[in-house]
């Protein structure tokens, strides 16, 4: 039984899927204006670890992150080089994939972009402004109504009055109530902008998020995710906007998680206070696996402290699970029908035992892990045996080398060949760029250019599909 630390009910609860056998997940993506912090990649890496676990317990699992790709902050740094916002977002979504595909992060089912969505988005708006949730100003702005949604603050904990009296309110004489946030910003000249029917614009933040976690998958879901930072404003906005266009008698996102901080010096990691470390630059000293191992040596609700010497810790520990894992190469390659290893299956049985024990308390990573120690011990001590003399035993030693290996598939390590480099994500980033640049062809409705790249990645080997969920590319 899973249990997880749901926040919404400031309690563990037990985990129950909404439909049999499947899980599926909703976890707040980037806005792609800057290469990711190591702070940005911790949501990430949970996720992942936790969508493996899911698949490792026998679920289907579906899981959704979305690009913020239309922004202030993308319209700024598009200014400030003078380039389009969609080379910016196009840039910046390419360095996210990059990092992440350095820490082993799988990617998600579908990458909604808020520019791909917008009619989505603009319906949801509709509905609440139909439905009296949402009231349009003079100047083509939408608001959404906090005083219209009864349970506006249940995700917080917070009231209204408590928020107004924390909040610099910003003077807007157009607002119902201080509280009252955007939904549709009227366009500004120089600012991208979408038809509507209340004129030119582009949408709020949290609208987003609404619109495409219900898109994608349903009105109802099981898990919803973000850095804690999200609880407030960003999640209990995404509630009060879905909650009234649910027309079913069920729960938007039925349990949310989220994650701890990354500190340094037990300050918090932004950009905002300029105390950031990007994955790009720490790739430059560590290998992937060990940022990633680093992240995950520590329960995904606790603060992290980011320091070097934190991450050279997790590189040796690192280095002693591998150590582990080539004795087992080793040992596979042998034969031998001795009944040594009887008391090491055994073991290693229960090591995987507890290690989804520690999984199943609110995904335990850092207990889980230490299980992964104990048997990492007990092959190593093994091992020796066998090299003092001992009959070699294939069919017990087998048992404890899947368990271990088993382990190592969950945490998401040993996946990148220590004799290379670790992948830079290079092939990755081009992939995406090529296959850009081709939807942009077919965009312009220019089909013998992406004809022409179609045709031409298929000579270099390589085979895109359009897919409904978007393009994808392998290997022939
Ligand atoms: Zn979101």
């Amino acid at each position: 039984m899973i249990t997880v630390y749901n926040t919404m009910t400031r309690k563990k609860e037990e985990f129950h899927p909404l439909r049999e056998g499947e899980v599926s997940i909703y976890c707040c993506g980037v806005t792609p204006y800057n290469d990711p912090h190591i702070g940005n990649a911790r949501p990430f890496v949970t996720w992942d670890v936790i969508r493996r676990y899911l698949a490792h317990k026998g679920y289907r699992v579906r899981y959704i992150q979305n690009f913020t790709d239309v922004d202030d902050k993308i319209i700024n740094a598009a200014n400030r080089e003078d380039v389009t916002w969609k080379e910016i977002s196009d840039r910046y979504i390419a360095a996210y994939f990059t990092a992440m595909d350095a820490l082993n992060v799988r990617r998600a089912d579908v990458f909604p972009r808020v520019s791909e969505t917008m009619d989505d988005i603009i319906r949801m708006i509709e509905t609440l402004i139909e439905r009296g949730y949402a009231y349009v100003t003079e100047t083509g702005d939408v608001y959404y109504s906090v005083e219209a949604f009864a349970p506006y603050g249940c995700l917080s904990g917070r009231s209204l009055d408590d928020m107004e009296a924390g909040a610099r309110v910003e003077v807007n004489a157009t607002k119902h109530h201080p509280m009252d946030f955007a939904l549709w910003k009227a366009a500004k000249p120089g600012e991208p902008s979408w038809d509507s029917p209340w004129g030119k614009g582009r949408p709020g933040w949290h609208i987003e998020c609404s619109a495409m976690s219900v898109k994608y998958l349903g009105e109802a879901f099981d898990f919803h995710g973000g850095g804690s930072d999200l609880i407030f404003p960003h999640h209990e906005n995404e509630i009060a906007q879905a909650d009234p266009c649910i027309d079913a008698d069920v729960k938007f996102a039925r349990y949310w998680l989220h994650n701890g901080f990354i500190t340094i010096d037990n300050e918090k990691m932004s950009k905002s206070k300029n105390n950031f470390f990007t994955v790009k630059d720490i790739l430059k000293e560590y290998p992937g696996e060990v940022i990633r191992f680093f992240i995950l040596q520590t329960h995904y609700r606790s603060p992290l402290d980011f320091s070097d010497e934190r991450l050279q810790e997790a590189q040796t520990a690192l280095a002693r699970l591998k150590g582990a894992n080539e004795v087992i190469d080793e040992l596979l390659k042998r034969e031998g029908t001795a009944d040594t290893a009887a008391d090491l299956a055994a073991q290693s049985e229960a090591f995987l035992r507890d290690f989804d024990a520690a999984m199943d308390d609110d995904f335990n990573t850092a207990l889980a892990i230490s299980q992964m120690f104990g048997l990492a011990k007990e092959i190593n001590r093994y091992h020796q045996e066998v090299e003092r003399g001992a009959v070699f035993d294939a069919a017990h030693f087998r048992t404890a080398a899947e368990a271990y290996r088993k382990m190592a598939g969950i945490i998401g390590i040993f996946e990148q060949d220590d004799a290379a480099p670790a992948d830079d994500g290079l092939t990755n980033a081009v992939m995406d760029f090529v296959i850009s640049l081709r939807q942009e062809a077919r965009a312009e409705k220019n089909w013998v250019l992406a004809d022409k790249i179609r045709d031409g990645l298929k000579e270099a080997g390589v085979l895109i599909e359009d897919t409904p969920t978007g393009v994808r590319w392998k290997r022939a």
